[in-house]
């Protein structure tokens, strides 16, 4: 599995006064009373109001470079980003497959064109990126996609035709990032092509529709000859499929679900626990889930470390995502169980149960990760 880092898990009085400066801020300015859902059309507009709040003190991107909207932190600074963030209860990040998923095969695999152009506004909440990998026939089985593009040379550019599907708040968002056949006599994962497509375009249409907790953040979208120019190909034309590789990387590791998430639940617990009172049994859990929380913590610490120094398989995210989605639904069943059948029916508590539920499906499924590390960290036969 690679070699364990050496982790140094002391902070240096230039990263206190980051998190001090941070925890200010945001104690300062995170909306109280919490914001509503972002995957309603009220609450995500609430919500880029907050982002753009996070944009102009330049904490929407801490770990960028200045000249993008960053700050040039390092990634231990972006955890401790991160850490205050949610310990300060601090709203949903709408924005979050824009800055954290895309961003990063952006800055591996993008021109220098793209990311002067694309990043300042991701940053800023100006364009709004939404994910399209799923097609009604192809979820875990990615590469079985058949969303295509046409070339049109007289234009210099694709046409899109094809649906995808489960796209996050896609009703709400301007782009869409996804992968497409440019090649249909190529091999399955040869052939395809990764497209930054406007949503706004002639030829597009999405049409949102309800999750079963009733916001209605999701969407399916339909491509009918939509035009991309050739500046908006991200990475080599029939070679899509690493570039979404790297995306898939991050969605599963540490950029979408940083151990601080989990940490400030954790403390919840503790805290609903010790108001309500937890037999001993129950007592048991709330402190294995926190004891869960700081592991994931440092195994997290214990990752950066071989980031920083080059040293990470890409294919250990899929233990990431086993760990967190586990963990949050462990932690939220417990909660409920505190809260006993005089519990919020619909609360933070309950509203967070059934949306951890998800977590073991989405940035794919489970199975799909045990996969993945049973082959490629692991060395077992292909199943
Ligand atoms: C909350 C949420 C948000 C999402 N957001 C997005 C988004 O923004 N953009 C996007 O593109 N998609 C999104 N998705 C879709 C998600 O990526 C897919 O649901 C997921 O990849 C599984 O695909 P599927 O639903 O087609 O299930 P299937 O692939 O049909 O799988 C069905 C079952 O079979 C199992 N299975 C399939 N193949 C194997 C195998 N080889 N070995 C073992 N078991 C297997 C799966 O684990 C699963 O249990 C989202 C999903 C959820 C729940």
């Amino acid at each position: 599995m690679g070699r364990v880092a050496e982790v140094d898990l002391t902070w240096s009085p230039e990263e206190e006064a980051f998190r001090h400066e941070a925890r200010a801020w945001l104690a300062a300015n995170v909306p109280c009373p919490p914001l509503p859902s972002g995957d309603t059309r009220d609450g995500f507009a609430a919500h880029l109001e907050w982002e753009r709040a996070l944009f102009e003190a330049r904490w929407s991107v801490v770990s960028w470079p200045e000249r993008f909207g960053g700050r040039d932190a390092s990634l231990w600074e972006w955890l401790i980003f991160e850490e205050e963030y949610y310990r300060a209860g601090a709203p949903q990040r709408v924005t979050q497959n824009g800055i954290f998923l895309l961003a990063p095969s952006i800055f591996e695999f993008g021109t220098a064109e793209q990311r002067e152009r694309i990043l300042p506004r991701m940053a800023a909440a100006q364009d709004l990126w939404a994910q399209g990998w799923s097609e009604p026939g192809a979820g875990s089985d990615l590469a079985g996609i058949t969303s295509r593009a046409e070339r049109d040379d007289a234009a210099g550019g694709w046409r899109l035709f094809g649906q995808k599907t489960w796209t996050t708040r896609g009703a709400f968002c301007t782009h869409l990032f996804g992968l497409f056949r440019t090649d249909p006599a190529a091999e399955r994962h040869r052939g395809l092509t990764y497209f930054l497509a406007d949503l706004r375009s002639p030829g597009v249409t999405v049409r949102g529709f309800e999750r079963l907790d009733g916001d209605e953040g999701f969407a399916e979208v339909f491509f009918d000859g939509a035009f991309v120019p050739d500046r908006d190909v991200l990475g080599e034309v029939n070679r899509g499929w690493s570039v979404a590789m790297a995306t898939t990387g991050s969605e599963r590791g540490l950029t979408l679900r940083s151990p601080g998430r989990f940490a400030a639940a954790a403390g919840r617990l503790v805290e609903l626990a010790r108001s309500r009172g937890a037999p001993g049994a129950l007592a048991e859990r709330v402190v294995q889930s926190w004891i869960e929380a700081r592991a994931y913590e440092l195994f997290t610490l214990e990752q950066v470390s071989g980031i920083v120094t080059g040293d990470q398989p890409a294919a250990r995210s899929s233990l990431n995502k086993l760990y967190w989605s586990e963990l949050d639904v462990r932690l939220h069943e417990t909660a409920l169980e505190l809260l006993g059948t005089d519990g919020e029916a619909d609360g933070p508590w309950s509203r967070g149960f059934e949306f951890a539920l998800a977590g073991p499906i989405y940035a794919g499924t489970n199975e799909i990760q045990r996969n993945i590390v049973a082959e490629r960290l692991l060395g077992l036969p292909r199943a």
